[in-house]
């Protein structure tokens, strides 16, 4: 298990993945529309990889702890459904995403926020998720992984559950409602920064 530094762009929001190895989450690619428009809307595709992709650490809130600048965490929804993604709101840079309710010990960490040197202690990439939508040109990205990644989420929210580690801060308090308000993307918004 080890302790992981994170930061926004700025350097404002750091923390640290906290007690972390390839079994306390798992490392996936997601290529989906909606993860670039995400992107594209806070103005930061800079941040996209290869193809449009986006790699995340899927993990729960009880493994991230923000250390400094939790003041400037905001909170992005494209639309009033889907994933509630939360961004420093000093520099703009995509930091997490969460389902909209604090039910499913769940949080995606954007490993953007997380030095390429140190992402290994993560474990290896286990899926490769909606690569239908991988913008560009370049060589087909393989799909693999989905089903897994999703088994792997229910499989953490139960040991969370049953370690008495299922606490949903800093994206929940403790009656389950967010830390933040979230900002929803009006029709136009949303359009715009589709890719
Ligand atoms: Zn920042
Ligand atoms: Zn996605």
């Amino acid at each position: 298990m080890a302790d992981i530094p994170f930061s926004c762009s700025c350097g404002t929001v750091k923390g640290a993945l906290v007690d972390v190895d390839r079994k306390a989450g798992s490392r996936i690619t997601c290529y989906c529309k909606d993860c670039q428009t995400a992107a594209r809307a806070l103005g930061r595709s800079d941040l996209l990889g290869a193809r449009g992709g986006t790699a995340i650490y899927q993990t729960t809130p009880a493994h991230i702890a923000i250390t400094e600048g939790a003041e400037q965490l905001a909170c992005l929804r494209l639309s009033r459904k889907g994933l509630m993604r939360w961004y420093a709101d000093c520099c703009n840079t995509p930091l997490f995403n969460t389902l909209a309710h604090a039910k499913l010990c769940f949080a995606g960490v954007l490993l953007h926020t997380v030095a390429p040197d140190a992402r290994g202690a993560l474990g290896p990439l286990t899926a490769a998720t909606f690569t239908e939508s991988a913008a560009g040109d370049g060589p087909p990205v393989r799909k693999h992984g989905f089903a897994k990644t999703g088994y792997n989420i229910v499989r953490r929210h139960l040991r969370a559950k049953l370690g008495g580690a299922a606490s949903m801060a800093p994206f929940f308090d403790a009656q389950g409602a967010p830390t933040c308000t979230p900002r929803i993307l009006t029709l136009e918004e949303r359009n715009a920064a589709r890719p």
